[in-house]
């Protein structure tokens, strides 16, 4: 048995990029996904970390990549997760996702299918194109003649909803697509799609491309106010269940309404939880206090160290672990908030800002107060 996990802090949530692999090439992917990595964990690696999770208490694992299903062993990892006892989520484009796929995730209780939708069918398609290397290889009765990865969706979702699959969407959002969230949402409520999580695009990957043909321009604090109206009004109207992702918030008046899942005010932000309850695997075996951060962050490997050994080790993941609200910056210096939101998302703010971690520029607290300071 290995010892208990440090008892202040818990992996119950893990973010696996169980492949680089991917059969779409998206504009804005922040791990740059497509081909798989040189050396990826192998099938009895990948099932030994599901038990090295499951040990250590994990309660709900996120299947995630590039594209999870692209793996030949996807159903052995899923089957391995519900024998353990833990919940599975996958986050997909969608275009894998035939019938026998989605009957598949409902044997296996995949608890729910998040779906990556980021604009109209053209602005989708242009943002999320086919990888030439693998569409065809990985696309079946979804429609894999079809060009457009936004018909491809369209199909999964159906094959979802027929196999009684809960289905959620995601969308990344940057100045290329801030005007598509009303066409989305449309989408979403023709679809009957009820969980809608938005987030801001990170400046990491093909998403820090910020010149050429390709570029993606990340939001700036000055666009948040347009971004946060339409979150705000998505909410008031409730036609489609939005949550705000990490990155948006935090603190303003109406922050529980923000965060709430269920109904309003039962949330609010406790600051970032990587390395306090979330943990991110990379598909070659690195170990982040969440996957979206950079690799700056990462705290060791499985093939050099124990999971349970880097997790118990007193001196990882202090960003968080031993935050000091002395060290804030910038507009979280002396916000009172500071101590128990440290600064907002890690991730974002270390794309966002060079590195500098130490304040969040991209709060709507700060804009909200700008906009309220600044003469009429
Ligand atoms: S100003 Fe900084 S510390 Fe205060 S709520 Fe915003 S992100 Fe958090
Ligand atoms: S880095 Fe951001 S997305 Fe990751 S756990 Fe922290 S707040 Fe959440």
């Amino acid at each position: 048995m290995h010892p208990p996990p440090t008892p202040e802090f818990g992996p119950e949530f893990c973010v696996w990029e169980t492949t680089l692999a991917c059969n779409l090439s998206c504009r804005h992917c922040g791990s740059s996904a497509g081909k798989a990595r040189a050396n990826e964990l192998d099938t009895e690696e990948a099932l030994a970390l599901i038990d090295a999770l499951a040990n250590l208490g994990t309660r709900e694992i996120t299947f995630s990549g590039g594209e999870f299903i692209v793996r030949p062993d996807w159903r052995l990892l899923l089957a391995r997760a519900k024998s353990r006892g833990v919940a599975s989520l996958l986050v997909s484009n969608g275009l894998a996702l035939t019938r026998e796929v989605a009957d598949e995730l409902a044997r296996q209780d995949v608890g729910s299918v998040s779906l990556s939708v980021d604009g109209s069918p053209p602005a989708h398609d242009r943002l999320r194109p086919l990888n030439k290397l693998h569409a065809l290889e990985f696309s079946g009765p979804c429609g894999a003649e079809g060009p457009s990865s936004h018909e491809q969706l369209r199909h999964a979702v159906e094959n979802l909803r027929a196999a009684g699959v809960t289905v959620s969407a995601i969308t990344q959002v940057s100045k290329n697509n801030l005007a598509e969230l009303p066409a989305i949402e449309e989408f979403l409520v023709a679809s009957g799609i009820d969980g809608w999580q938005i987030q801001m695009t990170n400046a990491m990957g093909r998403g820090a491309r910020s010149a050429g043909e390709h570029a993606i321009q990340i939001l700036e604090p000055a666009d948040l106010p347009t971004l946060y109206a339409h979150v705000r009004r998505v909410q008031r109207e409730g036609r489609v269940r939005c949550l705000a992702a990490d990155c948006l918030g935090y603190f303003a008046p109406d922050e529980p309404l923000l965060r709430s899942v269920e109904r309003p005010g039962d949330n609010f932000w406790q600051g970032c939880q990587a390395g306090m309850r979330v943990l991110g695997i990379t598909s070659d075996g690195g170990i982040k206090g969440c996957l979206s951060m950079t690799d700056t962050f990462l705290e060791g490997n499985l093939r050099e160290r124990p999971l349970h050994e880097v997790w118990n080790d007193r001196s990882a993941f202090a960003y968080n672990r031993r935050f000091d609200e002395a060290t804030l910056t910038g507009g979280c210096s002396g916000c009172a908030f500071g101590k128990l939101c440290r600064a907002g998302c890690r991730s974002f703010a270390a794309t966002a800002q060079d590195g500098d971690i130490s304040r969040y520029d991209h709060c709507i607290r700060l804009q909200d107060a700008a906009t309220t300071s600044s003469p009429q």
